[in-house]
């Protein structure tokens, strides 16, 4: 295809981009003619207003047309920068009626306007009536360029000032804007009125300042990117439910009451018979959705969202289990080495001669091999671990099940990378964090969504206090300490030390410090010590003391965050709170209060700013997770809460999730209806193409 060729052409074809500026055009994502002509504005400067000399007032931007009175210049000398200055008038006579107003600019050598010259000019007035470096044009006969429109504001780059990138791109829009091609289909267009998207792509660049046209430009684009991705999402489900069908199909058959759908003599239900508690009537709902998933001979491609301790832990060896049964593995995967191994611990003598297998990259050679012999010859049937589980040494005999636990932490694509192969594994992804639809539809396409909407009986809301950090502050914990743990008050407590952003070494010497300074305060207490520098066997030595009781209180990074779970546990004390999310905070909370005893949590703030009081004190206020992600969601973005940054969802160039939730519906449902009708895209050569070069043509029956 020539003309799609075309515009992937390198941006070093564009006229005065060399080698240089070809890299630092490549800092910006523009490696081709196309990521430049989608390299669209930040923001515009409203230019279109010029107004005469006479009325410009200092501290304003400015546009002007003038005539140059006098030009003077200076080179550098002794330290000073080399100085060019011009007298302006509104008209060529304009010396009578006005004031002159002075233009100065420094250190652009070889400049020169020539007296009686008209010149646009667009910049800061600043005192004494003078542009300090305003952006300059002497006009000939054509419309002024500097003044007198929107000026497209570009991302900055090193190397490349605005000048150059705006001339590169209306070099590009002449050049090459004629070749772009329109994939979508011309009844999708006709029904949304779209303008072309050649000059939805101009209209970005340069505004004819219609707000309407601007929007519908902005809109257009933004389809086109939601559009492709579902198209590409959902040809590829297509492909799936095609395929050879699911790996396991459960023994179970699925009956109308979910509640029903597991038997009590199949592993499953003798599990949760073995269990010292009743399932909550949630807990029994969602392990039925997922039997009648697992028995559907469909691959299941589930979500469970509930709440820090509403036990999603039980739905996922219930799902486990179901696997086991029909002959299949399971691969259980947690994002730290602390919570693989906990999982390991608690679950491995309860699985009913299903053989659980831990793997972490601490393992010793040996060791490891004796664990991935296991898995390869299918003895293991649940294998626990880290993201080692998904390296290349592991191979399942019969991989049924992929369990992701605290989903928001791993990357998408490692999420994914055990969903090959034929049959499908089923797939059950955990959070605590609520995942907004619209990235569940763009990251999945699509993902069936279960809800854990209700506690175990008996939890008490964990209490929490924040406390401005304070030596007075620090006194009174410990005095509770010294109280309320150990051997006089039986509780447990964590202490999370500060976190420190990007790096591990700080994190390190914070934690060291604060553990040593507690040790001496502390000194009736077992203190005891965990961070992510540890190695596999001291960490799960230090975490099954604290499990067993054997230390009081637990000085750690934030290695705990997510998933611990150890009872006891009643006080968590976050230090430097104002560090963290909201989410973040929560999840931490979330480790005490777990058992019978009501938790307390103390966030320590540190220096903050007003909003960040406010969003400690919300966290404080609110039990509810779901409402904090929410709020955290509106801070933060989905990409930092939901730990989707390394999908590349912010590399739409126009598009924005948490704004475009509407049109992304839209584009879902028209590829969906357009992927029915012409399920191989066989009558949309266009599109088909664009798929394709995005690597995402994955058609029924075509792959
Ligand atoms: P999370 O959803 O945060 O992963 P877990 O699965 O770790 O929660 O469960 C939290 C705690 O609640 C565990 O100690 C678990 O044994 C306990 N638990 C789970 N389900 C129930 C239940 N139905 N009744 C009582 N305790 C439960
Ligand atoms: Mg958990």
């Amino acid at each position: 295809m020539a003309i799609a060729e075309a515009l992937s052409a390198p941006v070093r074809l564009v006229k005065g981009v060399g080698p240089a500026r070809e890299r630092a055009f490549s800092r910006l994502g523009v490696n081709t003619v196309e990521d430049l002509l989608f390299l669209f504005p930040r923001r515009y400067e409203d230019r279109r207003n010029i107004v005469p000399l006479s009325s410009v007032r200092e501290g304003d931007d400015a546009a002007v047309v003038a005539v140059v009175q006098s030009f003077e210049s200076r080179r550098a000398r002794n330290g000073s920068l080399p100085l060019a200055a011009a007298a302006l008038t509104d008209a060529e006579d304009g010396a009578l009626f006005s004031l002159p107003v002075r233009a100065v600019w420094f250190n652009r050598p070889g400049f020169t306007l020539l007296p009686g010259s008209r010149v646009a000019l667009y910049g800061r007035v600043e005192s004494g009536l003078q542009f300090v470096n305003p952006e300059v044009e002497v006009l000939t006969n054509s419309p002024p360029e500097v003044v007198g429109r929107l000026m497209p504001v570009y991302p900055a780059a090193s190397g490349l000032n605005q000048h150059f990138i705006r001339r590169s791109v209306a070099y590009a829009l002449e050049q090459w804007l004629p070749l772009m091609k329109d994939f979508l289909p011309d009844e999708i267009k006709n029904k949304h009125a779209f303008p072309s998207p050649q000059s939805a792509v101009r209209e970005l660049h340069s505004p004819t300042g219609d707000r309407e046209a601007w929007l519908k430009a902005r809109t257009r684009l933004a389809f086109d990117e939601l559009f492709l991705l579902q198209a590409g999402l959902l040809s590829r489900k297509m492909r799936h439910a095609a395929a050879s069908g699911a790996p396991v199909r459960t023994a179970l058959t699925a009956q109308k009451t979910p509640a029903c759908s597991v038997s009590p003599s199949s592993l499953c239900g003798r599990f949760i018979g073995s269990l010292p508690f009743r399932p909550t009537g949630a807990q029994t709902r969602v392990i039925g959705e997922i039997a009648r998933d697992m028995a559907s001979g469909v691959p299941m491609n589930r979500l469970l969202q509930g709440d820090v301790g509403s036990g999603k832990t039980l739905v996922a060896v219930a799902a486990m289990l179901m696997a086991a049964e029909g002959g299949g593995q399971t691969a259980f995967m947690a994002p730290t080495e602390v919570l693989a191994q906990q999982h390991y611990f608690k679950l491995k003598d309860r699985l009913l001669g299903a053989r659980a297998a831990l793997l972490t990259g601490s393992l010793g050679r040996r060791e490891r091999r004796a664990v991935t012999d296991a898995i390869a010859g299918g003895e293991v049937q649940v294998l626990i671990g880290t993201q080692a589980v998904l390296s290349s040494d592991v191979e399942f005999r019969r991989l049924a099940l992929v369990v992701v636990d605290e989903q928001h932490r791993f990357g998408v694509a490692q999420k994914n990378a055990l969903l090959t192969g034929s049959p499908l594994p089923h797939m059950l992804v955990m959070t605590a964090t609520p995942i907004p639809r619209t990235l569940t539809l763009s990251i999945y396409g699509d993902l069936d969504v279960s809800v854990l909407d209700e506690q175990p009986p008996g939890r008490k809301p964990v209490k929490t206090r924040v406390l401005r950090s304070t030596p007075a502050a620090m006194e009174k914990i410990l005095t509770y300490m010294n109280e309320h743990l150990g051997s006089r008050g039986r509780g447990q407590a964590y202490w999370v030390c500060p976190l420190i952003e990007e790096s591990d070494k700080l994190d390190l010497t914070a934690v060291l410090s604060r553990y040593e300074f507690l040790k001496c305060a502390l000194p009736r207490l077992r203190v005891a010590l965990l961070h992510g520098q540890m190695h596999g066997a001291e960490k799960q030595a230090v975490m099954r003391a604290f499990a067993d009781g054997e230390a009081d209180l637990l000085v750690s990074t934030t290695v705990i965050e997510v998933g611990m779970d150890v009872p006891r546990a009643t006080l968590m004390i976050v230090e430097d709170a104002q560090r963290f999310g909201m989410a973040q905070l929560h999840q931490l909370r979330g480790r005490v209060g777990r058992g019978a005893e009501a938790g307390m949590c103390v966030l320590l703030a540190g220096q903050t700013s007003a909003e960040g009081a406010a969003r400690l004190r919300a966290v404080a206020s609110s039990t509810d997770g779901f409402k904090i992600a929410e709020a955290d969601l509106r801070q933060r973005g989905p990409g930092e809460v939901c730990g989707v940054r390394q999908h590349g969802l912010t590399d739409f160039r126009v598009a924005d999730l948490t704004k475009d939730r509407g049109l992304l519906e839209m584009a879902r449902s028209d590829a969906a209806a357009l992927l029915e009708s012409d399920p191989t895209l066989s009558a949309h050569p266009s599109l088909r193409e664009a798929l394709r070069a995005r690597g995402s043509l994955e058609l029924a029956g075509t792959a």
